[in-house]
C-alpha cells in the first residue's frame, strides 16, 4: 500500500507562522478540513488541529461533522444537506433565502454573504428580510462570511470587497440590536486573504474586526499568494512501496504503448500507486522524479508506476509543488484528488 506522511512539526510551524504574519493568536485561526482535508485525512488532521489548540473548523458536510465533533467546539458545515441532523457545536451555512427559509427552527447557522464572487451567499439588499427570518425561526446566528476571492491578485478587487463587507457588518450590528439578537462572528479570509487583509482588519473598529481567519492551504504548507512568499512546509508527502524489481537490457520498452525507451541496460521496479489512487496520470512527456532523483516513467498505470530505482520504498513527493509544475495546476488540486483509503501516518 502506498501511505501519506504528515508531519506534525511542519504543521505547528506553519501554525506559528500563520499567526506571526497575520499577528493574531491561535484563537484567530480557524482550519479549513473540507474534501478530507484537502486529501491529508479529515480524522488525522483534526486531530493535529486539536492538539495544537484550533478550535474553530470548516468542513463539507454533516458526515464529516460528527466523525470529528469531539475535537471542536465551532464546527460550520459548508455545504449542508439539510435532512441530516446536527449537534449543538455545528452550524450550518446559509447561502440564499430560499435555504434560509427551509431551516429548522432554533438551529445555529452562519450566514453567508456575497461581496463579489458571485457564486453563493444572500445579497445586502437581502439582509433585512434574512434577520427578520432568523428572528422568527429563533435560529441562533453565530456567524456572519463572506470569502474575499481576490487576495492572490495584484489589483484593487482585493480592497473593494474587504471594504463592501465592512459595510455589512455595520448593519447586521446594527440589525442585531434593533432585533436584540447577539452580535455574530465576522469572517471573510482564507489563507492568501488573511496574509494580505489581517493589519487592514486589525486597523478595524475592534467590533468591526473579522474575529477568525480561515486557512486551508497554508495550514497544509503552501503559499499560493502572488504577492508573499511566506516560508511554509508541507506537511504531507507521499510515499510508494516496491512492488517487484527487473533488469532490462538497452532498447527495452516499458508499460503501455511502450511510451518510455530504455537508452541502457537499467534494473528499474515498479511501484504500487497509480492514477486510481487519485495521483495524476503520468502520460508522455510528463517529466517527473521521485523526492530522492529518480525518475519515473511514462505512462503511469491506473495502480502502479515505474521508477529508475530498486529502493524498497520511494517518495513520491513531499512537496506538491512539483507535479502543480508538471500539470499546470494548483496544490490544491493535486492533494485533494489523492483518495481517502490511502492510510497516514502522522511523524
Ligand atoms: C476552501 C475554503 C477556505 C480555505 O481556503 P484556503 O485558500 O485553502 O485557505 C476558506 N473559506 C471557505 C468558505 C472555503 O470554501
Amino acid at each position: 500500500m502506498p501511505y501519506i506522511k504528515l508531519d506534525s512539526k511542519s504543521f505547528s510551524h506553519n501554525l506559528h507562522t500563520i499567526v506571526s504574519q497575520t499577528n493574531s493568536t491561535i484563537n484567530n485561526i480557524a482550519i479549513v478540513l473540507k474534501d478530507n482535508a484537502y486529501g491529508h485525512g479529515l480524522i488525522e488532521m483534526a486531530t493535529l488541529a486539536n492538539k495544537y489548540g484550533i478550535t474553530s473548523c470548516f468542513v463539507k458536510s454533516e458526515v464529516e461533522a460528527h466523525s470529528i465533533k469531539h475535537l471542536f467546539k465551532h464546527i460550520t458545515i459548508l455545504y449542508p444537506n439539510f435532512d441530516n441532523a446536527t449537534e449543538d457545536n455545528m452550524y450550518i451555512s446559509i447561502t440564499s433565502l430560499e435555504t434560509l427559509k427551509k431551516t429548522q427552527n432554533n438551529k445555529t447557522i452562519e450566514l453567508k454573504i456575497d461581496s463579489g464572487m458571485h457564486r453563493n451567499g444572500i445579497s445586502k439588499d437581502e439582509i433585512k428580510e434574512a434577520i427578520k427570518i432568523i428572528k422568527s425561526k429563533n435560529l441562533r446566528l453565530f456567524g456572519v462570511f463572506t470569502h474575499n476571492g481576490f487576495a492572490d491578485e495584484i489589483g484593487s478587487e482585493f480592497y473593494g470587497q474587504f471594504h463592501y463587507f465592512t459595510e455589512i457588518k455595520k448593519e447586521i450590528i446594527k440589525l442585531c440590536k434593533d432585533n436584540q439578537i447577539q452580535i455574530p462572528r465576522f469572517h471573510s479570509l482564507a489563507s492568501s486573504g488573511a496574509f494580505r487583509g489581517a493589519s487592514l482588519n486589525s486597523s478595524l473598529p475592534q467590533e468591526l474586526q473579522d474575529s477568525i481567519f480561515r486557512i486551508g492551504i497554508a495550514l497544509y504548507g503552501y503559499c499560493t499568494s502572488e504577492i508573499y512568499n511566506i516560508k511554509l512546509k508541507p506537511v504531507a508527502s507521499l510515499w510508494a512501496k516496491k512492488i517487484s524489481s527487473k533488469t532490462l537490457k538497452k532498447g527495452s520498452t516499458i508499460g503501455y504503448g511502450g511510451v518510455s525507451k530504455l537508452d541502457r541496460d537499467l534494473t528499474i521496479s515498479t511501484y504500487d500507486i497509480g492514477y486510481g489512487d487519485g495521483l495524476f496520470r503520468i502520460k508522455k512527456d510528463i517529466n517527473l522524479t521521485t523526492k530522492e532523483g529518480f525518475s519515473i516513467f511514462q505512462v503511469a498505470s491506473m495502480d502502479c508506476i515505474s521508477i529508475e530505482s530498486t529502493l524498497d520504498e520511494v517518495c513520491i513527493f513531499d512537496d506538491a509543488t512539483t507535479w502543480t509544475s508538471a500539470f499546470s495546476t494548483i496544490p490544491y488540486e493535486i492533494l485533494s484528488h489523492l483518495h481517502a483509503n490511502i492510510p497516514k501516518k502522522i511523524v
